[in-house]
């Protein structure tokens, strides 16, 4: 539930304000204010953000964003008439996802990766099938379980099995439940992405049956549209989603590929006209920009976003903080992990991080008892990357962490050394007005 505490400053807020434009300003105020802090002086460790260029900033406010859009491309295809400039808009958006992720079919109408894991899900199963999908404290997403688009859909979601030693998944097993559950999908979604998953191996598994696989990319989308990463439609899976607001670094909202052409009817119905009605086409102008910025920027951004990651995770170890995985690397994507243990539980940590203007965020591990005392903190370079950083800096980052956490010097102080820092990073890079950082 929305904190009641919040409600009521604002509800006081609003009952002070003289005129209805003086709570306007309210409202620009707060805008303005995240803006400055967040925007300008905070190292944002946030791994589900980016920023985005100034040119997909400016299509989000743009006019199309006012024009109703229901329906699929084409002048017959929709509800109303003088569509032929968005029709024009919306392929080449479609055109672009195609050739960003070397796919047959795509979709731009997803609201956010949640309504495309909704979409994929009504397209793939009918109410009462059996899913497999990745528990939460292995990494997975609640977009893929009981409490999320699964639920409503009214599948029944069983766990993907994992070895618990190397926490990768356990083949042997899941082939043995997947021939005794005979789920109608194997989703593989996961909010802690740190390797590549067997696609192929599970693909193999699911195929007597006529199962499917479907990769929610939700996070990974931008190091797969590089060649970063695995290339799950390549190795086998029916569908993918993910969100476009991630690594891939436009404008929040989701998108959708496949290659099969009898998947074509089912998901464009399920997104038309059952779950989206206007789908937002400044957002679809601003999607098919940052696709481009990938095609020409991608490989370079993401592989320093991949080479961040693993230079902040050796630093933060030279600190002395544990950092997860070390044995493999620590990660093949834009996140780490590390182990808040030893100085509290990960709450605690990442509200005194936040004091400290280095903004995280908790997450529950395997290994967790106690669900409200999460003891693992999630880092991202994407953000740190975009503003031109390289490994040089995850080094001073890494120090303001063990300041914070290990030294325990007073937040406020490393705040202002964060506020400094930041001075230097005001630019978004890998685009088509920045390029390259130096
Ligand atoms: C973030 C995430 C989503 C939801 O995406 P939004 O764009 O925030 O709606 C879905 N699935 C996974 C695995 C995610 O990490």
């Amino acid at each position: 539930m929305h904190d009641a505490q919040c409600l009521q400053c604002a509800s006081a807020l609003l009952k002070q304000a003289q005129s209805h434009s003086a709570m306007a300003d309210l409202v620009r105020a707060a805008v303005t204010r995240n803006e400055q802090w967040r925007g300008q002086q905070c190292i944002n460790l946030v791994a589900a953000e980016s920023p985005t260029s100034p040119s997909v900033r400016a299509l989000l406010s743009s006019e199309v964003g006012t024009r109703a859009s229901g329906g699929h491309i084409g002048r017959d295809n929709r509800f109303f008439s003088g569509m032929k400039n968005i029709d024009e808009l919306e392929s080449l958006c479609v055109e672009l996802l195609k050739m960003t992720f070397d796919a047959q079919y795509a979709d731009h109408r997803l609201m956010g990766g949640m309504a495309a894991v909704l979409a994929a899900y009504t397209a793939l199963t009918r109410p009462g099938d059996s899913i497999m999908t990745v528990s939460v404290i292995r990494g997975g997403d609640t977009s893929n379980r009981m409490n999320g688009p699964p639920g409503v859909r009214g599948l029944k979601v069983w766990d993907i099995p994992f070895t618990p030693k190397t926490g990768e998944v356990d083949l042997d097993r899941l082939s043995e439940m997947a021939r005794a559950l005979r789920p109608q999908v194997i989703g593989l979604g996961m909010t802690l992405t740190l390797f590549a998953l067997p696609v192929r191996e599970i693909k193999n598994i699911v195929s007597p049956w006529g199962g499917k696989v479907y990769y929610d990319a939700a996070h990974q989308l931008g190091l797969i549209a590089s060649g970063l990463f695995q290339d799950p439609l390549n190795e086998g899976a029916d569908l993918m989603t993910g969100s476009s607001g991630k690594t891939f670094s436009g404008p929040q909202g989701g998108i959708m590929v496949w290659n099969d052409p009898e998947l074509t009817v089912p998901i464009n119905t399920a997104i038309f006209p059952t779950l989206t009605g206007s789908h937002q086409i400044n957002r679809v102008a601003a999607l098919a920009v940052a696709a481009t910025e990938l095609l020409e920027y991608g490989t370079a951004y993401m592989k320093q976003v991949v080479r961040n990651a693993r230079a902040l995770a050796r630093s933060l170890e030279n600190q002395g903080v544990t950092v997860f995985y070390r044995e493999q690397g620590y990660t093949q994507t834009h996140q780490i992990v590390m182990d808040s243990k030893p100085f509290e539980c990960g709450r605690d940590a990442v509200q005194r991080l936040e004091a400290a203007n280095i903004i995280t965020n908790e997450m529950p591990l395997p290994w967790d008892v106690d669900p409200h005392r999460e003891t693992g903190i999630r880092l991202g370079t994407v953000e740190i990357t975009r503003l031109g950083m390289k490994e040089a800096e995850m080094g001073w980052i890494a120090e303001q962490i063990a300041k914070v956490l290990l030294r325990r010097e007073d937040p406020m102080a490393v705040a202002n050394g964060v506020i400094d820092f930041m001075k230097g990073y005001t630019k978004v890079y890998y685009c088509h007005e920045q390029g390259l950082p130096q």
